[in-house]
């Protein structure tokens, strides 16, 4: 045999019955943009390098360090597994001209790639959902996409996440609180760590932004951007907090908070577990009004935000939540192979009656279909409500033998195939 292969370190495969609860929160997803006419965007997974640096800034964890890139080995372009969405739905609403018709909200789902330590909660493939609204400058819609996420967390069943909200202001009001930044930052460089040394002059605020804990006494007596914020800008943050209000939505004001990429502006906020350890935060956006610009766009305001698959996972199963699990409604128990032919249309028959049917089929086909013993026991361990028994006798008589398996009293009863149209229906299991 040849040597196994393995997946890449830090990307993970998903698989069954896991796999079912990311369907199940896909498909809570879906009710929850439709709910809050969201619709669905698809944007490639490799972009042009240069929209990552120009999008989220040059001085960011993501664009030093983390992201994958390479060179187009025919026409020598750069290119870059997306680290994230957001660049990229803004790339495309600018190329297809979307905003020209009006404001659009436009949620995704899908991998992203950051080259990370691995750890619980991060990995260098993961998953995000965002939902994002452009060409909306009011805080109303702010507001909106927060209650968009409270809404997902009780169609998914997830509780304990605390919201943080912020303002980072407009670009003079950054401008004024950056030259206190470096004042501050200034007076205390022999407590910088190497990062912040580096990013002193040009990013200071990506300093606030450490997950080294030996800056966090530091970094919380710095200067607060939000004691720079103009009359403008307060309104805007008191007006979506108005409405968070109105909602009965419950946060905390972290003037710590700035999140990970130089595009945003005004309102941030992060949803925050306490119960996944150090990897907290499963959700995290913000009002993005000058990245529309940056790409080529005609200037708009926007606003979004994304959430951890993995997190969000990974938090719902620790609360205990279940999973249903998936099985078929009925086994097919085929005596020989050469009866599959007849009974394949019966089986397609039953599926387009909205019932589940698992076939049973061969592993070696010179092996045949095995004994009816050994096909009991795969329809047992299947999960089936019924199992369906086509036998030779069954099929002379134009019938078939419908078992129940989960009654406890395994009830037996033959079936006209004809008939179909009638009892067919009274397999699917309630969904
Ligand atoms: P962190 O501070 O944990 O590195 P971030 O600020 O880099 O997060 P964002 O870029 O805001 O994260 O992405 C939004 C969400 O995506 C995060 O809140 C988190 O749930 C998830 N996420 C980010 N990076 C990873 C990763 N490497 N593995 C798994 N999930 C991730
Ligand atoms: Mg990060």
């Amino acid at each position: 045999m040849a040597d196994k292969l393995s997946a890449v370190k830090g990307m993970n495969d998903i698989l069954p019955p896991d796999s079912a609860r990311w369907e199940a929160l896909e498909a809570s997803v879906r009710d929850v943009m439709r709910l809050h006419a969201y619709r669905n965007i698809r944007t490639p997974i490799v972009e042009p390098t240069a929209l990552f640096i120009r999008g989220l800034g040059e001085v960011t964890d993501i664009v030093e360090k983390e992201m994958y890139s390479f060179e187009d080995r025919l026409n020598g372009e750069q290119l870059t597994l997306r680290p994230e969405s957001t660049a990229g739905v803004v790339r495309a609403v600018v190329e297809h001209n979307m905003l020209y018709e009006g404001p659009k909200r436009l949620y995704y789902m899908g991998p992203m790639f950051r080259h990370e330590r691995p750890q619980r909660g991060r990995y260098r493939q993961f998953h995000q959902i965002g939902a994002e609204a452009l060409g909306f400058g009011g805080p109303e819609v702010d507001a909106e996409l927060i209650l968009l996420a409270c809404a997902l967390w009780r169609a998914i069943g997830l509780r304990d996440v605390r919201l943080e909200l912020n303002s980072l202001g407009q670009p003079p009001e950054r401008l004024q609180h950056r030259a206190a930044l470096i004042a501050y930052f200034e007076q205390h460089t022999d407590h910088l760590d190497e990062d912040a040394k580096r990013r002193l002059h040009s990013n200071p605020l990506r300093i606030l932004d450490s997950k080294n804990p030996a800056m966090k006494a530091l970094n919380d007596a710095a200067p607060k951007l939000l004691d720079f914020l103009g009359s403008e800008s307060l309104a805007h943050f008191n007006a979506v907090k108005a409405i968070l209000d109105a909602n009965g939505v419950a946060y905390t004001i972290n003037p710590r908070l700035v999140r990970g990429m130089d595009y945003y502006n005004l309102t941030v906020f992060e949803f925050i577990t306490e119960q996944l350890g150090s990897q907290g935060t499963v959700c995290g956006g913000g009002r993005y009004d000058y990245l529309i610009e940056q790409i080529g766009g005609k200037p708009a305001p926007a606003v979004g935000w994304a959430l951890g698959v993995e997190r969000v996972l990974e938090l719902l199963r620790e609360q205990g939540a279940q999973s249903s699990e998936v099985v078929p409604d009925v086994y097919a128990i085929v005596a020989q192979t050469d009866f599959l032919p007849q009974v394949l249309p019966v089986l397609q028959q039953l599926r387009a009656m909205g019932v589940s049917v698992q076939m049973h089929a061969p592993a070696d086909s010179a092996a045949g279909m095995g004994s009816m013993k050994s096909q009991f026991k795969k329809a047992d361990s299947s999960g089936a409500s019924f199992a369906l028994i086509f036998g030779a006798d069954e099929l002379a008589l134009g019938q078939v033998t419908v078992k129940s398996l989960r009654d406890g009293q395994g009830a037996q009863r033959s079936e006209i195939l004809a008939d179909i149209s009638h009892w067919g229906h009274s397999l699917q299991s309630p969904l």
